[in-house]
């Protein structure tokens, strides 16, 4: 089976990626993807666009050719207090908010440290994912993580390049965050992270971990696009009606 649904994506905008959103939606159709998130990097790090890269995603159409668009953003975990680098402007343009933490913008702490940062960035309200939360770079107490996703409404991501490409050992912290995140009651977000088209929608690895641990199918965000956008709704952004028929 295969998820109609991928969360997280790079565009050529930030320059380690290599496609446009044109080759995002001509590989959707391709593999039957019907809702994708194009979430480039935010401004802190090196390469990524400028926040103007953000603020203008409002001349991206939502629907192209029977594909849905979600305009987002990969923002970046600055600091222990949770601050990301999203500002108002942006955030007002934006249908979907991932953060994480990237070495270049918040070099790895303890663990103690590391937790206060993402507990915090949930906290704030602005946060819909985490990204690679499983990245054994960045030790932190999943336990406390996974509760204080579900307390805040947040998902946490199995990402699915991490398996592959980036990240590596990724794997044994992302089986005890899919179970912490199942006894807590919470969400997961699948994505593939793709850096390139050719991989949209490649979540095989993540929902292989998910099978590990007999996580709920009805907890995924990519279950189906009304899923996802449900979530979005009841985290308070606004009704999209040009969704009304994923
Ligand atoms: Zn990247
Ligand atoms: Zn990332």
């Amino acid at each position: 089976m295969r998820y109609q649904v991928d969360t997280h994506t790079h565009t050529l905008a930030s320059t380690h990626a290599y496609s446009t959103i044109h080759d995002y939606i001509a590989e959707a159709k391709r593999k039957g993807i019907v809702l994708f998130a194009t979430t480039d990097h935010g401004p802190d790090m090196a390469d990524a666009p400028h926040a103007w890269h953000f603020i203008n995603s409002r001349v991206i159409p939502r629907m192209v050719d029977g594909v849905g668009i979600l305009r987002g953003i990969e923002a970046n975990i600055k600091d222990e207090f949770g601050e990301i680098d999203c500002n108002d402007r942006m955030l007002n343009e934006l249908d979907i908010i991932l953060a994480g933490f990237h070495e270049q913008v918040f070099a790895p702490k303890d663990r103690d440290t590391n937790t206060r940062a993402m507990i915090n960035a949930m906290k704030k309200g602005l946060v819909h994912v985490i990204t690679h939360p499983g990245n054994p770079k960045f030790p932190i107490d999943i336990h406390a993580v996974a509760e204080a996703a579900a307390k805040y409404n947040v998902a946490l991501e199995i990402n699915n390049s991490s398996f592959l490409h980036s990240r590596v050992g990724s794997d044994v912290n992302c089986t005890a965050i899919a179970k912490a995140v199942r006894d807590a009651g919470g969400w997961v977000s699948l994505g593939s992270d793709s850096h390139i088209a050719f991989s949209l929608g490649d979540l095989e690895m993540s929902q292989a971990i998910l099978d590990d641990v007999d996580f709920p199918a009805d907890r995924v965000l990519n279950r189906s696009p009304r899923v996802l956008l449900d979530f979005l709704e009841s985290r308070g952004m606004p009704h999209i009606p040009e969704f009304a028929g994923l």
